[in-house]
């Protein structure tokens, strides 16, 4: 038996249930290893009958002393067998639907059984509990591992094909370094592995779990180490820091946060270096990422090269372009818009004007990285919003150039602390922590729906006073399962009745693209004072009159995209409010409003995010390249993962040593690990 050999090999296991465990992501062996039980039963302390005294599931043992079996209904069967213990304790098992019970055991026959007990009087019942002959100790004896399962497969089946594997199998390889398992008394991984499926004691689970849990951390740290380092050849075009750049500041009509300042002095350092730049600059929303994007912008137009920008959705895009034709204009800076909906042979030109460096800065969606665009001097490439795309996406603007661009990636996703510090082998963060002078606090409020209408009551003196006011539904197309508000027919309703006197416009992602632009750019220009819309306006669009936000049908949103809807508003001096509007009593939507209600603060919100949610969904699995992590929790175990931190540190400068035979099987391991799982998301 190898570990690369498929499930099907495995007896009991055969073609169909094979195909059951793919859908638990298990193909081969060593997947079938390394998918761990997430409880486990104590059927390892046996508890004579005489001693039980708590109504609990409990593993016991007796002699039966008679079977009774009745037929109270044709197709049913119970078979009640007493049992007895060395002391003449009595013990009443009650069996549904097995009639062979009493084929398979005789009167005394010496059985041990596990299940929910009862203590009636004198006697202790148990109703349909698992039983074996005693000392056979298949299903009992032994902490008994529990598996995440999928219909057609029991846990029966697992235990039996973990068990068969786990017995022919030799001793599995030790990935860690001698030094490294002496350094931390990580348990050996053969040990951990024997004893995360069956542990032999409640402390050896401990030790196996602790181990596979620093492993984790380890391997996914040691990849994005990796994946950095596979960097470090490339080459960028180095931007200096013209005295002439300084002029930038006379066309913006604010000074700088001091947060804003340190992070551009960071990005200056870095477009400086022939190294490329590989920057997250993440702030909050509305702290005021944009214009730091536009000062490296014209800072690489005055070295000579090109920008590109990056957005994930076409209004923000749009709002993009828009923003810098305004900054730009009389400055020389030559910009040009690309989108999937622009037709193809003016997409032909706008290539052949890219390549021919007729643009200096291009800004689009995800249509500047397709086929065909071909930058003649692309010097810096900036993704907004970036938790929208995916690493190999990013990866695909940087390696299709002999010279990589400097990459700057923006994003008001608070990543947690926690996670920041494992991403750091990818990206270098920069971090606004501050938002512009004058800010207010969004008041918050949650509603249930049948108070909605107070809420439009109170919005009209928000609108009286020249105010704008956002309105955000889940979905565009009524739809009679869910019940929810569409946009579409809350526009009519609100643009007939309380918002008549108003001027209300509507936007969703079903409209043109034209149409799109038309109704941001009336918003915007305050030709509309009321925008019923779909999530389309959730990433980035800045419209700072608007001071209202009032999100429909809340409890379907998650909780980073509630702040970001809620972050529409807020951009500007005034005071402004945002309403999320519920219906429902789940207790997981009811949380999250609270968290809103409690918090303006991005970074708390994603904390909170990631306790509710957990790490994976938290960063979008398939988006960033996170594997999920097994048995490693980013907010449960911090102790360990800088533990793994610290020493991969020490590995690398030798402080702690290891043979060159170690650092292979452990190097030859991280690549193992990942290799299949990230497949689609490494960067190339
Ligand atoms: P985000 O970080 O969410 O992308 P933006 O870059 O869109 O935020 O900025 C939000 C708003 O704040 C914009 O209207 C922008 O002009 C303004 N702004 C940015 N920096 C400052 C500042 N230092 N002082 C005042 N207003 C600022
Ligand atoms: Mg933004």
């Amino acid at each position: 038996m190898k570990k690369t050999d498929g499930m099907e090999s495995i007896k009991g296991i055969g073609s169909k249930k094979a195909t059951l465990l793919k859908q638990l992501g298990i193909e081969t062996i060593e997947d079938f290893l390394l998918y761990f039980p997430f409880r486990y039963e104590d059927r390892a302390t046996h508890v004579p009958l005489d001693e039980i005294r708590t109504e609990d599931k409990v593993f016991s043992s007796g002699r039966i002393v008679s079977f009774q079996t009745s037929r109270p209904k044709p197709k049913m069967t119970i078979t009640k067998i007493t049992v007895c213990s060395e002391l003449g304790k009595e013990g009443v098992i009650t069996i549904f639907n097995n009639p062979y019970l009493q084929k398979q055991y005789s009167v005394g026959d010496c059985i041990q059984f596990y299940g929910m007990c009862q203590i009636k009087g004198r006697k202790i019942l148990f109703s349909s509990p698992e039983i074996e002959p005693f000392g056979k100790n298949v299903l009992m004896n032994y902490i008994y591992p529990i598996y995440p399962l999928v219909k057609g497969l029991s846990n029966h089946d697992m235990v039996n094909a973990m068990r068969t594997i786990l017995q022919s199998l030799g001793e599995l390889e030790e990935v860690f370094p001698e030094s490294l398992l002496q350094k931390r008394s990580l348990a050996p991984f053969d040990f951990a592995v024997r004893n995360i499926h069956f542990p032999h004691s409640v402390s050896a689970l401990k030790s196996a779990r602790y181990r596979l849990i620093y492993q984790e951390f380890f391997m996914l740290q040691m990849h994005l180490l990796n994946l950095r380092n596979k960097d470090e050849t490339a080459r960028s075009f180095v931007l200096k820091e013209l005295e002439q750049a300084k002029s930038f500041f006379d066309k913006i009509p604010f000074e700088l946060t001091n947060a804003q300042k340190r992070v551009l002095q960071e990005m200056t350092e870095d477009l400086k270096q022939e190294k490329p730049m590989q920057r997250l600059v993440q702030g909050d929303v509305g702290s005021g990422k944009t214009v730091l994007a536009w000062y490296a912008t014209y800072l690489t137009f005055l070295n000579g090269y090109q920008t590109v920008l990056m957005a994930p959705t076409e209004v923000l895009a749009k709002q993009h372009y828009e923003g810098a034709k305004k900054l730009f204009e009389g400055s020389g800076v030559r910009i040009v818009f690309l989108s999937g909906s622009i037709s193809k042979k003016k997409k032909e030109e706008i290539y052949q004007g890219i390549s021919d460096g007729d643009y200096d800065l291009v800004i689009g969606t995800h249509a500047v990285i397709q086929e065909g665009v071909h930058f003649s001097k692309l010097a810096l490439a900036i993704t907004d919003e970036q938790h929208r795309f995916g690493v190999k996406q990013r990866g695909k603007l940087s390696k299709q150039y002999e010279i990589s661009p400097h990459i700057l990636v923006m994003t008001a996703t608070p990543i947690p602390r926690t996670l920041t510090l494992v991403l750091q082998g990818d990206l270098d963060i920069s971090i606004i922590d501050e938002l512009p002078k004058g800010r207010k606090q969004i008041e918050t409020y949650a509603i249930e729906q049948k108070k909605a209408h107070m809420v439009y009551g109170q919005c009209i003196g928000e609108l009286q006073k020249g105010r704008q006011l956002y309105i955000v539904c889940p979905l565009v197309k009524e739809s009679e399962v869910l019940d929810l508000k569409s946009a579409e027919e809350l526009y009519e309703s609100l643009k007939t009745g309380v918002f008549s006197s108003f001027r209300v416009g509507l936007l969703h992602g079903k409209m043109k693209s034209s149409e799109k632009t038309e109704m941001m750019r009336q918003y915007q220009e305050h030709e509309i004072d009321v925008l019923v819309s779909t999530t389309v306006i959730e990433v980035g669009i800045n419209v700072p009159n608007a001071t209202v936000m009032i999100i429909e049908d809340a409890q379907r949103f998650g909780l980073s995209q509630l702040h970001q809807l809620r972050g529409r508003v807020g951009r500007g001096s005034d005071q402004s409010y945002c309403y999320l509007i519920y219906r429902g009593y789940d207790q997981v939507a009811l949380k999250r409003m609270q968290v809103m209600t409690s918090t303006n603060d991005g970074f708390v919100i994603a904390e909170k995010d990631l306790e509710i949610r957990g790490p994976g969904e938290v960063l979008g699995v398939k988006q960033h390249g996170i594997p999920e992590l097994k048995l490693a929790d980013f907010t449960k175990h911090q102790k360990v993962m800088f533990a793994s931190k610290e020493d991969i540190q020490e590995l690398t400068d030798k402080r702690l040593v290891c043979s060159e035979q170690e650092r292979k099987t452990l190097g030859d391991r991280v690549e193992e690990t990942f290799q299949k799982k990230m497949e689609h998301l490494v960067m190339n």
